[in-house]
């Protein structure tokens, strides 16, 4: 089968390659792949940045924002053939730390989890893949290849679940304004589930190409262009940074309304100084009860959270959020930064209207 490999830690090492079919070992259910997303994560890996091969392999099936339809589950599995499916991307640690050992491995606590195209196991970009049933999430059949927005939107169902059980320690907090800086797939849909928790939200971007002030609007939210002067002397009861961009993360810092919440989710690479005046910061972090809090990856609560809040949403506002599909064979297109890209899918083997 086709298999979208890197050789992680060697920079544009990636290429389509022929590979073996997936071990059983990979989990009981055998799905074959429609779409596969398209993410930063992906891009540092094949910059060669970041991932590593499984041991003893020295290449890595990228992949870990998947689609796939069901072609064997076993009969007690809770999956039947023709359901469709996306799997888990983190798996728990062996030891286990105590937060895997309940399933919360989004919250490892020794750093020795696994993850699916990512960090020691093989993606889901091929023709198909395994995995085991307790890995896999049903989607809403009415989402169709939409679906391959779950994993991303598990990761900002994790994001509002933490902000929601951080802020019921201040009894009484009511949050009413959101800022989401960044409107990226990820910044889109942190909207999108706040807009559906009835939040006023706002989405601050530097250059708000193509859709993506239309696509704010439609949630009902204000869009803001440019740098973060353009929301000057605002504060929000919730902030959460999509961007991962130095210059606009030390800006959130200070961003936050009393008792008010900083989610930052960008994963950025060291090496970038901020001028800060950290005695102005702790003592409106410290004064106003304010908490900043950074948040990765999500567990199977959050996933079953994403997939309920994409079946609620407006399908067609989810599908501008899908700007390009590009044949797994042209795969090397969709790592090009197009001005209009929001996020762009990688088809394997699309479902094909007969
Ligand atoms: C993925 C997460 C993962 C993180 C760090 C993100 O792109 O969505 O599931 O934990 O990268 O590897």
């Amino acid at each position: 089968m086709r298999a979208l490999t890197v050789e992680p830690g060697i920079p544009n090492s990636a290429r389509l390659d022929e590979v073996p079919e997936p071990p059983v070992t990979d989990g009981a259910i055998l799905a074959k792949t429609l779409a596969l997303g398209v993410c930063g994560t992906d891009r540092e890996i094949i910059a060669g940045l970041y991932g590593n091969a499984p041991p003893g392999d020295s290449r890595l099936i990228l992949g870990h924002e998947s689609l796939g339809r069901v072609m064997e589950a076993p009969r007690d599995s809770g999956f039947s053939p023709g359901d469709l499916i996306v799997g888990v991307v983190r798996r728990p640690d062996p030891v286990p730390c105590s937060a895997c050992a309940v399933g919360a491995w989004d919250m490892c606590r020794n750093g020795r989890y696994t993850e699916r195209g990512i960090k020691e196991r093989h993606g889901y970009g091929a023709d198909c893949f395994r995995v085991e049933p307790e890995f896999a999430i049903k989607v809403d059949p009415g989402l169709g290849m939409l679906g391959v927005l779950l994993e991303p939107t598990s990761i900002l169902a994790k994001a509002w679940d933490h902000i929601e059980r951080i802020g019921a320690r201040a009894r009484g907090w009511k949050p009413k304004t959101l800022l989401v800086t960044g409107a990226g797939p990820i910044g889109l849909l942190a909207a999108l589930l706040g807009a559906q928790r009835g939040f006023e939200v706002h989405v601050l971007d530097r250059r708000l190409a193509g859709e993506k002030g239309k696509l704010i609007q439609a949630l009902g939210g204000l869009a803001h262009k440019g740098d973060p002067t353009s929301i000057d002397g605002m504060h929000f009861d919730v902030v959460i940074e999509c961007t991962g961009a130095p210059p606009i993360i030390c800006d959130t810092l200070s961003r936050a309304a009393p008792s008010g919440i900083v989610c930052l989710t960008g994963v950025t690479a060291p090496g970038h100084d901020c001028q800060l005046d950290v005695g102005a910061l702790n003592r409106s972090w410290v004064l106003d009860n304010e908490t900043i809090f950074g948040t990765v990856n999500a567990n199977c609560r959050h996933y079953e959270a994403a997939a309920a809040a994409l079946a609620q949403a407006n399908k067609a506002w989810l599908a501008q959020i899908i700007t390009r599909r590009v044949p797994a064979e042209r795969w090397a297109e969709a790592l090009e930064h197009r001005s209009d890209d929001i996020k762009t899918v990688i088809e394997f083997n699309p479902d094909r209207p007969s």
